[in-house]
């Protein structure tokens, strides 16, 4: 007898769905068929979509920055997470310079960490290195984190890298992940809110994104841009990498770039949307809606922060810059564009990133499921996370996570939280 049953659904399979049950057991799924067979549990999944459990490969959970530390730690960040269908997060240990800080930076974050009600992964993040680069890569790759992030940026809190060194990253066994604003070109001293997207242009963002595709053609290895927040950058790549467009250049995009544009600094509340890089114009964000064909991911870069914190000052420079937003991210994107949005949550981010169990229904895949009605009309209103506002507050959107079930336990379902407790994958 199967542990859990998902019967009667439209099971994702790839590119379609089909009138399939599933069954688990262990952890896994076991089975994918037309039989019904006895279960300790059954979930009837009529007329409801069953999807891989969803895959975020960019958040910020406890982050402390040094001035604010951010409203979710992985307690509550995993539980928002849950809310929103996702069964895997990747987030980040902090910055480090040299490789003799990255155990004890790892063992920081894995205890950090241990309650998520999910499984995690990390990247590494080199800030502002003096380090053996090679040695740090060794180290990453026998922990199991064979990705590593960088700055363009940030020169200011001691995060930039040059273009020399993220070079020196760049290697045949793991992903660089890159922050791509440069920062010759960024004004950071910026005080107006709502003005702050000239601050840090379209401009600035194409020009370092330009410089990773050349030394992602140059060495053959695969770079990862970070919540590409313009349309006019993906086409630039486009044009000038084509050929490596998911092969060994990968893009992501956030959804806050797709839903909101900069009108929204002009609020009298508008440091509640500052991020970096920021929200963009009208025309920026219809072209990125016009090119979302070439993004391979969606990362929610949650970062969530409360009211007080945001509005601590009229100073834009003075704000914490980043919002919340994992458990919406699936629902936005998918009332924007439909089923061809679920690979970009499920098995592109767990091939890209080696998350060899996850992103896909398969027998011998980690049992991460989640279920979606499609058929509701929902107005978002507050998330389950700490932070206590949310941007996308008032937006109206098509679909609603019913159930998320994380390695064959049932943690969410139909609103109602039952937790469960996820593991480090080595990848
Ligand atoms: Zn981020």
């Amino acid at each position: 007898m199967y542990e859990l049953g998902i019967i009667n659904g439209r099971i994702y399979q790839g590119k379609d769905f089909k009138p399939l049950n599933i069954y688990v057991s262990e952890g896994e799924i076991r089975e994918i068929s037309k039989e019904k067979h006895e279960c300790k549990e059954v979930i009837d999944a009529t007329k409801r979509m069953v999807l891989p459990g969803l895959i975020d490969p960019h958040v910020h959970m406890a982050l402390n920055t040094g001035n604010d530390i951010s409203a979710d730690d992985f307690v509550s960040g995993s539980k928002t997470a849950a809310y929103g269908g996702v069964t895997t997060i990747i987030d980040f240990v902090k910055p480090i310079s040299h490789e003799n800080e990255w155990e004890e930076a790892l063992k920081e974050r894995l205890e950090e960490a241990q309650d998520s009600c999910i499984d995690y992964s990390f990247h590494a993040t080199a800030g502002e290195f003096t380090g053996n680069p090679e040695a740090l890569k060794k180290l990453c790759k026998g922990s199991g984190i064979p990705s590593v992030k960088l700055f363009t940026t940030y020169s200011e809190s001691k995060r930039r890298n040059s273009y020399q060194v993220i070079e020196q990253f760049f290697d045949p066994e793991m992903v660089v992940l890159v922050h791509c604003e440069e920062e010759s070109l960024i004004k950071r001293q910026w005080k107006e809110v709502k003005t702050y997207e000239k601050s840090r242009p379209v401009m600035a963002e194409r020009a370092a994104a330009m410089k990773i595709g050349e030394i992602a053609e140059k060495t053959g290895h695969k770079a990862y841009i970070v919540h590409i927040s313009s349309g006019s950058t993906l086409d630039v790549l486009k044009l000038n990498f084509r050929s490596l467009l998911g092969k060994t250049l990968f893009l992501e995009s956030s959804p806050h770039y797709f839903a909101l544009s900069d009108m929204k600094l002009s609020n009298t509340d508008g440091q509640l949307y500052l991020v970096n890089p920021p929200l963009r114009g009208g025309k920026e964000l219809m072209r990125l809606r016009n090119s979302i064909h070439l993004v391979d991911t969606i990362g929610s870069d949650h970062c969530p922060y409360h009211t007080h914190q945001k509005m601590v000052s009229d100073n834009a420079s003075l704000v914490p810059k980043g919002f919340g937003g994992i458990e919406p991210s699936f629902p936005i994107m998918f009332n924007l564009f439909g089923e061809k949005i679920i690979p970009l949550y499920t098995s592109k981010p767990a091939q890209i990133f080696g998350l060899k169990n996850k992103g896909e229904l398969r027998v011998g895949k980690d049992a991460d499921i989640m279920i979606y009605d499609s058929t509701l009309s929902v107005t978002i209103k507050e998330t389950h996370s700490n932070g206590d506002y949310s941007v996308y507050e008032g937006l109206k959107i098509r679909g609603k996570v019913e159930t998320t079930i994380a390695r064959g336990k049932v943690i969410m379902h139909q609103g109602e939280f039952y937790g469960g407790q996820g593991r480090f994958i080595r990848r």
